[in-house]
């Protein structure tokens, strides 16, 4: 049976490239240079499906994809239900703070117990954090670019990935609170482990090798 793997372009894609070379898969076309949504690799009974970063867990719960690749905020919010998840790749690392205008005293406002208005695409881990440090939150969703938020007035903070901090400082903001440490796990359709193990396996174990190689 055909095994389908789901993985988003840009650092997802670029990152999982030697961990398919390990499982002796090369796909056969660059997502970011060509248009096609579904790519072939040298192996006649493995394609890749090329999806929205936080669409991976989508495909992957509902079967279009055995296999996928997503950052442990895109799980977050998704929720992992219907999936397995049986490695932390230890790729496209990042950490998922909160980060203020430089000037506003975060503490102060957390100690006299203000009212928070809080940007974020990450609605559910930033629930989730406020909710357990008992500072009340008004959360606005956003779709991208977050660091806008508080320059325009939108929002005291926000709740967003960074990973060398050079967006924060171009903005004047600064990261103030750390949420999780983020990185990519293979996620895995459980019905699908169960009906074509034979196929799965072997790419589940080549990625475990590789990721334990370069720990
Ligand atoms: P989109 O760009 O389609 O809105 P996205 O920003 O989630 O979605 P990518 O930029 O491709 O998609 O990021 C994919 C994953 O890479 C993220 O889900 C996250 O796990 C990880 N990542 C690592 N560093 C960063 C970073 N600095 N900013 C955003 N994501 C990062
Ligand atoms: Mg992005």
């Amino acid at each position: 049976m055909p095994v389908t793997i789901a993985l988003s372009k840009g650092r997802i894609f670029d990152e999982t490239l030697p961990l398919l070379a390990a499982a002796g898969i090369a796909p056969s076309e660059n997502p970011d240079t060509s248009r096609k949504l579904i790519i072939g690799t040298n192996r006649a009974d493995v394609r890749l499906v090329i999806v929205r970063a936080s669409d991976t867990p989508t495909y992957v719960e509902y079967g279009a994809a055995d296999l996928g690749i997503a950052g442990k905020d895109v799980l977050a919010e998704h929720g992992g239900a219907g999936l397995y998840q049986p490695l932390d790749l230890g790729i496209a690392a990042c950490r998922m703070m909160v980060a203020v205008p430089e000037g506003f005293d975060y503490a102060a406002a957390v100690r006299t117990g203000a009212r928070l208005r809080v940007a974020t695409k990450y609605m559910r881990a930033a629930r989730e954090h406020f909710a357990a440090k008992g500072v009340h939150v008004d959360l606005i969703k956003l779709y991208g670019s977050m660091e806008l938020a508080p320059l325009v007035g939108l929002a005291d903070v926000i709740v967003d990935l960074v990973s060398s901090g050079n967006t924060l400082r171009a903005n004047r903001l600064v990261a103030v609170e750390e949420i999780a440490k983020i990185s990519a796990r293979l996620i895995v359709n459980q019905a699908a482990l169960k009906l074509k193990r034979a196929e799965l396996q072997p790419v589940i174990d080549a990625f475990a090798g590789a990721v334990a190689t370069h720990a």
